[in-house]
């Protein structure tokens, strides 16, 4: 079905371009899924909503945020409703996919200081060598103190990166077939290459140890319980010189976790309970205490469930999460003219004709998607059609072509409606990825008209 290309919706493109940068400010901050909550919290906060410690009760407007883990967060606007008649539910996932630091990341070799990585989520690894990487992260320290660390993003500051052989010796290399030209164990980085002037066997490790040592207070030992990622160094910047897209790195998932916060931001008085939900840990299956699988949604409703008095609180969170009702706010696969063969033309996400519905995901017949209900559909479809939302349906790719997965069928094991909406990307996981600044703006609409439906 051929909708019309959003940017024709807008004779004045201010509107759009300013949102955007909003969002630029969102996604150059947001480097890992901890700054992503953190920047969150502080648009929350500005907003007025409140951490849920400092509420004794929840009423019909109330505004409150939960936070878990640093990694994490849920903020609701309590409806005219009760919460028991279900709630309007936008979730976005906040990893992205990179390299994080293993355990025992220093190691030397020939007078170079190296950092090991294991990589996490889905890389084509060849495409993360020889471009400007920083490190983000925390080390957590034996007394109890956490130490952040930030190197890469001022212009001052160093930055890291990993090698790849020179063209004139790639003759073996070269023969190999692409998802093994670069092997996951030579993911490391070069790090260091003055040495100490000791004796020790490994002096330039030694150095890097000692600069570390002296900027931080850390021990190498302190890597252990650490969490420090390797991304693109830089800035989100806008991309084509009409400025209509937006090229950054991990536009997966934080550009449909930005437009879907920022519409519960700018949602008054809803029916419904409002929801915004971030979580962590998609890209490796949703898993851990602060995925979507995790029972901290579930946990989270019962507390609010309790503060609003609404009967017994852990019956009532299922109660209230089967009579939900959802957008998965994640990316879509843009077609890219430049490799056609993989879409079927008729079922696929076209930039710049907004907020893109997948009614399923998955591979291999759909395996492992939501598959969301027709009746479910035809709610969404008026509601954005009401708002004069520009959307368009999308599958992921041709049948057999691939497929991925979100974190839709998660909540869908609720009894929940959930259908899958979000922003058509270019180059998806790539250290640098592209989505149009028209495709932000029609999801934030529909977002926010989800919210109010
Ligand atoms: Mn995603
Ligand atoms: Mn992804």
């Amino acid at each position: 079905m051929y909708k019309k290309n959003a940017w024709k919706k807008y004779s004045d493109k201010k509107v759009v371009m300013d949102f955007s940068e909003g969002y630029k400010d969102f996604l150059s901050y947001s480097k890992t899924e901890r700054l992503a909550v953190k920047k969150s919290v502080e648009l929350l906060e500005k907003a007025g909503f409140k951490s849920i410690d400092s509420f004794d009760k929840l009423s019909q407007g109330d505004k409150v945020y939960v936070l878990n883990k640093h990694k994490n967060v849920a903020a609701f606007i309590i409806g005219k409703k009760p919460i028991t008649d279900g709630m309007r539910i936008l979730g976005a996932h906040i990893d992205s996919p990179r390299m994080d630091l293993k355990d025992n990341p220093f190691y030397e070799s020939k007078e170079f200081a190296f950092l090991n990585t294991h990589y996490y989520g889905g890389i084509k690894k060849y495409q993360w060598v020889t471009i400007p990487l920083a490190l983000h992260g925390v080390v957590c320290k034996k007394d109890g103190t956490t130490v952040d660390v930030n190197i890469g993003e001022d212009e001052n500051d160093p930055v890291f990166g990993i090698t790849d052989l020179l063209i004139h010796l790639s003759r073996n290399q070269l023969e190999k077939t692409a998802d093994k030209v670069i092997d996951g164990e030579k993911l490391d980085l070069t790090f260091g290459n003055i040495p100490l002037d000791n004796d020790s066997k490994q002096p330039v490790k030694d150095n890097v140890l000692k600069i570390i040592k002296d900027k931080y207070d850390l021990e190498e030992e302190d890597f252990l319980s650490a969490e420090i990622e390797v991304v693109p160094a830089g800035k989100t910047r806008d991309y084509g010189i009409d400025r209509s897209m937006i090229a950054g790195y991990g536009h997966d998932d934080r550009c449909c976790a930005y437009s879907s916060l920022v519409a519960i931001l700018d949602t008054k008085n809803p029916e419904y309970t409002s929801c915004c939900v971030l979580v962590d840990k998609e890209e490796i299956g949703s898993v851990g205490a602060t995925g979507a699988q995790s029972l901290f949604f579930e946990n989270t409703v019962a507390k609010l469930l309790t503060l609003t008095g609404e009967g017994h609180p852990l019956y009532n969170a299922r109660i209230a999460l089967e009579n939900s009702k959802m957008l998965s706010s994640d990316v879509s696969a843009a077609y890219d003219p430049l490799y056609p063969e993989v879409n079927d033309p008729d079922n696929c996400a076209y930039f710049a004709r907004g907020l893109v519905i997948n009614k399923y995901t998955g591979a291999r017949g759909k395996s492992g998607s939501n598959d969301a209900m027709p009746e479910f559909y035809a709610f969404v479809r008026k509601t954005l059609d009401d708002a004069n939302v520009n959307w368009q349906s999308s599958e992921l790719g041709k049948v057999d072509q691939g497929g991925g997965g979100t974190i839709a069928y998660i909540l869908g094991n609720y009894n929940m409606n959930v259908i899958d909406a979000g922003i058509p990307v270019l180059s998806m996981h790539a250290p640098m990825e592209i989505i149009s600044k028209v495709d932000l703006y029609e999801a934030y609409l529909g977002y926010k008209a989800f919210l109010k439906a």
